[in-house]
């Protein structure tokens, strides 16, 4: 069994899109049935929704330097399975 199968890759794609809202009606199936099924997936989508909370409520205030940069690492991290 392996995480990175091409439903997975297509659904990392859609992800930032969806996030936006800003996928078609067909894409948006797409990627809710997917994340509807994989955890992993699934876990990868809260991850960016927290972290786009997140970006917006300090980018609200004010964003100190570098900020952007330790995010922008962080999103290149893997979850991973263990870690909650
Ligand atoms: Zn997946």
């Amino acid at each position: 069994m392996t995480n990175h199968d091409p439903d997975c890759e297509k659904c990392e794609q859609l992800l930032q899109g969806y996030l936006d809202r800003d996928l078609s009606p067909a894409e948006v199936v797409t990627a809710e049935s997917h994340l509807g099924g994989c955890d992993y997936c699934r876990r990868r989508y809260r991850f960016e929704e927290s972290l786009r909370v997140y970006v917006r409520t300090t980018a609200a205030e004010r964003m100190p330097p570098g900020l952007m940069e330790k995010l922008a690492q962080l999103r290149t991290t893997d979850p991973g399975p263990a870690s909650v």
